[in-house]
């Protein structure tokens, strides 16, 4: 049998329409919402915001959420309300978005970083004791794809040397670990509701907690140090008044986009059904396939599949992970890459000096992954073209 010849080979693509990695799905009613919200006079620091946290924190099962205007202001506000600042250490993972990291280092504090788990990608719990000295404050996981890390091994670890766990949860929106939400275990866990995120804001982040005196420091410090919201204030017998109690940041989110991410919650477990069953027939259609490993789940773990990332089988190709991934654009499928270890960019690699030796799996795993198209939005047929286009290259590129 003829080995069809790529696009990028001078064949013809599998679609002549390009179809993103992700995308949001707006619908009429998240439309509606934030009219109605223009429409309601206010925009900003209105009754929506508390809203959304009330809902949020339902939805998770959380006893508190605290909304923000992204998940990277979270997590920095995560670090800073711990009282974790110069001098302390945060082990958290390299194999994130760098915002995990500049959480860390925009608090003062040094981010010490733990090779990943091949499988998963996640961090590797087994090796975070050894990167455990008595600078370090706390564990800071990402679920990476939104499948949980092995918080059970994580909170033991922080449990027996006194660390706090802070979770970078941006993928894991409606994730469960052991039978309760992502949201519900560590003792911060942030969240993202940036446009391609599992459910959207356009813009925006929440914290989830169980501990009260937390969360309202945590209020206090996203809205310039001032304990009272400007809603409050405004049913307040004194209006005009307002104290400064602590040193506080910018980082409160509006009533426009909490009245969006409002209308996109009802719809963030529907929206996760789809990405499952995609994932599953992702999964099938690649169980065959000799030159890719399909995405691992962790035990006690039923992931939101926030993106779907195969890993390239090593020696199995004539041509390296970026040819594959120029390959499917040619046939108009925009894979990507999630991510670059945090220490080979290049502003980390000049200031943390650290010896990417020193994390083997990430190194190799790095090399290897390949991120396909995952929304809702998409059609069955869109990612049967994805599987076509995927099967096609790795058939010519085979090692014969
Ligand atoms: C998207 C993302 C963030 C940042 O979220 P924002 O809401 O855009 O600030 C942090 N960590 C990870 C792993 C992400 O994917």
């Amino acid at each position: 049998m003829a080995i069809e010849k790529p696009a990028i080979e001078g064949g013809t693509p599998v679609r002549s329409q390009t179809l993103p990695y992700a995308t949001q799905w707006i619908s009429d009613d998240d439309i509606d919402a934030v009219v109605d919200t223009l429409k309601s006079g206010w925009l900003t620091g209105g009754p929506k915001i508390g809203e959304f946290e009330r809902e949020f924190a339902a939805y998770v099962g959380a006893p508190h959420a605290i909304a923000l205007n992204s998940c990277t202001s979270a997590l920095n506000l995560s670090v800073i309300a711990l009282g974790i600042g110069p001098g302390d250490e945060v082990i958290t993972t390299p194999m994130t978005f760098v915002a995990t990291t500049l959480a860390i280092i925009h608090a003062g504090a040094t981010p010490v970083f733990t090779d990943i788990e091949e499988n998963t990608l996640n961090m590797d719990a087994a090796d975070i004791e050894r990167r455990i000295t008595p600078r370090t404050k706390a564990i800071m996981p990402m679920h990476y794809g939104g499948n949980p890390v092995d918080l059970d091994a994580v909170l033991k670890i922080a449990g027996e040397h006194g660390l706090k766990v802070i979770e970078d949860a941006a993928h894991a929106a409606g994730a469960e670990y052991r039978g309760r939400k992502i949201g519900t275990h560590g003792d911060l866990v942030n969240f993202s509701f940036h446009a391609i995120k599992n459910a959207t804001c356009a813009e925006g982040g929440a914290i989830t907690s169980a501990d009260p005196e937390l969360a309202e420091k945590l209020k206090t410090l996203r809205y310039f140090g001032i304990p009272q919201d400007a809603y409050k204030r405004a049913s307040s017998p004194t209006p005009w008044k307002y104290e400064v109690v602590a040193l506080g940041y910018k980082y409160n989110t509006t009533d426009i986009q909490c009245a969006l991410g409002l209308s996109q919650l009802k719809r963030l477990d529907e929206f996760n059904a789809i990405r499952k069953k995609y994932v599953d027939m992702y999964n099938e259609a690649f169980r065959d396939v000799a030159e890719i490993e399909t995405p691992g789940t962790t035990p006690g773990a039923r992931p939101s599949h926030h993106i779907y990332v195969i890993r390239l089988r090593e020696g199995a190709l004539r041509v390296d992970r970026d040819r594959i991934l120029a390959a499917l654009r040619a046939e108009n499928i925009f894979a990507n890459v999630h991510y670059t270890p945090v220490y080979r960019h290049p502003y980390f690699a000049e200031t943390m000096k650290l010896d990417p030796a020193d994390y083997p799996v990430c190194e190799r795993v790095a090399r290897c992954i390949v991120t396909l198209p995952l929304f809702p939005k998409m059609t069955v047929s869109d990612l049967e073209s994805v599987v076509a286009a995927v099967k096609k290259v790795l058939r010519y590129y085979r090692k014969q």
